[in-house]
Parts: structure tokens; sequence; C-alpha cells
């Protein structure tokens, strides 16, 4: 069946001079607000916190982005009483209101574009360009939810005659939202926004390294008018904060994106009865990947090479969806490594303000050192095709290609989360298929081939979320692309697709004998 319908908002043309210099001022005006202190929102109002911790950025250690207000365990469990409290007045609030807050929302980021995209610059290292994209998906998520909830609402009739049968949804209760660095935006937003037109009671608890930009969402949801107590912003410690709200017996769903480690544990936590629980929780948990393009020989390789470089190297290789393995078939192997380390040279690695720049720092310190610990064991393991340098000032890592990578290699098999790529030699396809489904993730993957029987048996057996042929892995698109994985990589179902809200929502039956 074909999807019509929900078209997103479009990204900003930087060729035009004046996007250019709206991008410019938009810099000028943050690096004004550098600095400033975010605190918790709870029940409508900013609290005041005894811990802080500051936001760096990573291309400049000395600009402190922000200072964040830590909530304590104490506050999270008045939080969780405040949600409690605003739950029966939302859940009966209109769908048509609480959707058209979301549309309000969008509107906002919509309006604040420019702005929003520099701080996820400064505050995450993550290229203009691509901040700019991360706010459309963020806009896209609001609308696009928005809508759904509307669909969903009409629920479904049986009626028969003598009697009505109505399927109706309603919400679930307290949903503890838990985001990572990554797309500080657009996954805090989308997972929230949808629990939110929902009907849920949301508690947003932000990746530490990217609270202010969670702290701008939350101005805009209040500025938007979600009513108090349904939304509150608790930035926290997720070892602590995190875990006392996922082990809290009053939560109902957790939505969480990031890594598996955590995600693993959120879901045998969650699974545990409390007392005084009277229901067991729903988790969504998008974790991580090890993402491969398989090249075969009938591949166009100068489409290949490009498709490569953007997917392993953009935002420096720290998106889940990043491809971290290029397979790669013997015929073109030599030939393909070639040209991919050419092309990797070219990239423009340095200023993210910079519309042309491809390539900038990683998120902070531990990220680069556990990075580099891997180019160090990818040196043990196989042959260095090429290392480039980076600037020396912030957590900057020059793109890394690795060649001769054993498939069942350490870095061949471990998320990385940086500029590093492994090039896996293989004698044929269906090799291919078995080394790319070798690991314990499946999230994205990617064929460049001209070969129709190769294309058909990699969409029957390459074992991924988002499958993507003959183009780049990365970028999914809202409602064209819904974004997701299974085995190690995630449960739950796709963001931006149309069973993503069901996960909020508890269906119900209900037959009248008339
Ligand atoms: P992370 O797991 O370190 O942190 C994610 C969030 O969990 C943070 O808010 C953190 O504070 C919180 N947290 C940490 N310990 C917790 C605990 N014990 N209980 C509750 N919460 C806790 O991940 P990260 O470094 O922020 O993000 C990078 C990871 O996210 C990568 O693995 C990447 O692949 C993954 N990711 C996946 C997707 C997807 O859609 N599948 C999207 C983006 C990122």
């Amino acid at each position: 069946e074909e999807k019509e319908g929900f078209v997103g908002v479009a990204d900003t043309d930087f060729a035009e001079e004046e996007r250019r210099k709206k991008s410019r001022l938009a810099f000028e005006g943050v690096r004004q607000e550098l600095g400033k202190t975010y605190l918790p929102f709870l029940n409508g109002e900013y609290v005041n916190t005894t811990t802080f911790v500051d936001s760096l950025n990573p291309s400049r250690f000395s600009e402190v982005v922000g200072k964040i207000g830590l909530l304590s365990v104490e506050q999270a469990e008045e939080a969780m009483k405040f949600a409690k409290a605003a739950f029966p007045a939302w859940k009966k609030t209109p769908v048509k209101q609480r959707a058209d807050i979301l549309r309000q929302a969008g509107e906002l980021m919509e309006e604040r574009r420019a702005e929003l995209s520099a701080w996820i610059v400064l505050e995450v290292g993550k290229p203009v360009k691509e901040a700019d994209a991360e706010v459309s998906e963020a806009i896209d998520f609001c609308l696009y939810y928005a809508e759904e909830m509307e669909r969903l609402d009409k629920g479904v009739i049986y009626d028969v005659v003598g009697e009505t049968n109505r399927y109706i949804y309603q919400p679930k209760g307290i949903a503890v939202v838990i985001s990572p660095w990554n797309f500080p935006l657009a996954i805090a937003c989308g997972m929230t926004v949808a629990a939110l037109v929902s009907g849920n009671c949301t508690l947003l608890k932000p990746a530490e390294t990217s609270s202010v930009i969670t702290a701008k969402f939350t101005e805009i949801l209040i500025e938007a008018g979600i009513p108090k107590g349904v939304f509150q912003y608790v930035p926290g410690k997720g070892s602590q904060v995190g875990a006392y709200l996922v082990n809290h017996p009053d939560t109902h769903v957790i939505a969480f994106t990031g890594s598996q480690e955590v995600g693993c544990r959120i879901y045998a936590e969650a699974a545990i009865l409390k007392p005084g629980q009277k229901h067991l929780k729903k988790v969504i948990a998008e974790m991580g990947g090890k993402n491969a393009i398989i090249v075969d020989e009938s591949a166009d390789l100068d489409q290949a090479v490009v498709g490569v470089v953007q997917s392993a190297f953009g935002y420096s290789g720290q998106k889940c969806s990043a491809c971290s393995r290029v397979i790669v078939l013997e015929p073109i192997y030599d030939a393909f490594v070639e040209r991919l380390v050419e092309a990797t040279k070219s990239l423009n690695i340095g200023e993210t303000e910079l519309p042309s720049t491809q390539v900038g720092p990683v998120i902070d310190a531990n990220s680069r050192d556990r990075i580099l610990e891997y180019i160090q064991k990818g040196k043990e393991e196989a042959k260095v095709a090429l290392e480039l340098p980076a600037p020396t000032q912030g957590y900057f890592i020059g793109p890394v290609i690795f060649s001769e990578v054993p498939a069942n290699g350490v870095i061949a098999q471990q998320e990385i989360f940086g500029p590093v790529l492994a090039v896996i030699r293989v004698q044929d396809f269906q090799e291919a298929l078995e080394v790319a489904n070798g690991t314990n993730y499946a999230l994205t993957g990617g064929l460049y081939s001209r070969t129709p029987s190769h294309i058909e048996q990699a969409q029957a057996e390459f074992e991924v979320g988002n499958l993507y042929i003959n183009r780049n892995i990365t970028g999914a698109i809202v409602s064209r692309q819904p974004f997701g994985g299974f085995k190690l990589s995630g449960v739950g179902s796709k963001a931006g697709g149309p069973d993503y809200l069901l996960q909020f929502l508890e269906p119900r039956h209900i037959t009248e004998n008339i």
C-alpha cells in the first residue's frame, strides 16, 4: 500500500547568501548567551538545584555553553508526584488540543531554526548543515505525531445490528524519556512529543552532555502551551535520576535511546514489579549499531565511494546509523579501497560553524579516549589504509580507514561511535551477507549493486531495520524512512512510522447492546 500525505519541512539552503548570513548572525547571538545557567522545570516552574555541571563546546573547551542544574533524586520523586497529579486532566484533554500544542512547538522551532542549529553546533560539535537537518527532523516529529494521533483517535468501529463495537486508545500514564546526546534535539523531541500527544505526562531526562539544547526545547514546549506537570524537564545523572525514574512504580512507559549497555539494563530493571505497582512497564529501547555497506563487483563505484564516505564520517561517525564496516567483493576490493582513501582525504575537517565543514570533533574526552583505544586495537588487527590528521584543539579525531579487517575482529564487531571505518574483503556475495549479518546488531545496512539477484537476496536476507540500496545509509526522514533496528539494536517500533504512537497507548474495546 502506498503511503501518501505527510510531507516534512525543508532544510535551509546554505547556497543562498541570505541564509548563510542568518546563520552567522544566529551564532553571534548564541555566543552572547553562552555560560548561562539552565534549571530543571517541574510543575510549571524552574527549580533550583544543589549540583551543577558545565556543558562545554567540544571544538573549543574554553567555551562553556551552559551550566546545567542537576536534579536530585528527591526532586525526581516530586516530579513524579506532579506528573501523577496532572495526568487525569491531560488524559481528558481533546486530542486536537494536544496535537495543536505539537504544531505550535513545530512552528516555534521553525522560527528559531538558525538559533537552535547554532546551539546544536556549539554544544555537541555537529556541523551546521547537519544541525539544520536535525531541526527539520524535530519539527517533522511534531507535525507527524500530531497527525498520527488524530488518525488513531478515530478508533475503529465494528458495529453490527443491535450492538455497537468501538475500538479506542487511551494513554498509558507516565512516560519517562531518556535521550542521547548525538541527536540532542530531534531524538529528545521525537520521543517526548510522541508520549505527550498520546496523552501521557512526560519527564524528559536528557544526556548530560546535551542538556542546554533540551533546555531550549523545554522553552519551546512551555511557549507552545504545555500545561504544568504534563511535561517536566529533569536533567540529571543517568545512573542516578535516570535509574530512579526507570525503577519507579508509577512509571508506565520508558522511551530510551542510547547505548546497548544502558538499554539492556533498563529493559531488565523495568521488568521487575515493585511494591504497589499494578501494571507492567512498556520499554522502548533504541540502541547501537555496527552497520555495514556491501559493495559488489557490479556497483557504480563513484556512487559507492561517496555514499560510504558520507555514511561513515558524517558527524564523525557518531550516528547510530553510521557505516562502520564496508564489505567489498574481491574483484573490486583494491580499486575500491584506493578510491575510498582518496575521497576521504578531501573531507573538510574543522570549524563546525561553516556550511562547508563535513567532519567536526567527537563529543567528549571519554569518547575520544575510547575511540583512540579502538584505533590502537585496529593497528594490531588490520592494516591502516588512511589516518588523517585533525585540529589539535578540541576533541578532534581525523578519519581512519582500516583495510584487510578480519570479520570477527574487535573493530569489526564492537560499536566504536567515531570516525573509524573497517574495510573487509570477501570472496562472493553469499559471504558478504554472512559477514554483514555476523554481529549482535541489526540497525541500518546498505548495498551498492547493479545485479538484480543480489538486490533481491539482500532485501530478503540482510538483517537490518533499515536497508538502503544504492544510497547512503544515514539521514532517515520522518514518515519516509521510519527508523529503528532489531536484534541487540533495539526493541520497539520505528520512530517516525505508523506504529510508533501505539507504544504509548492502551487499546480498549467497548461493546454496547442496543
Ligand atoms: P548512553 O547509553 O550512554 O546514554 C543515553 C541516556 O541514558 C543518557 O541520558 C544517560 O544519562 C542515560 N543513562 C545512563 N545510565 C543510565 C541508567 N543506569 N539508567 C537510566 N538512564 C541512564 O548513550 P549516549 O552515549 O548518550 O548515546 C550514544 C549511543 O546511542 C550509541 O550507542 C548510539 O548507537 C545510540 N543511539 C541509538 C539510536 C537509535 O535510534 N537506535 C539513535 C541515537 C543513538
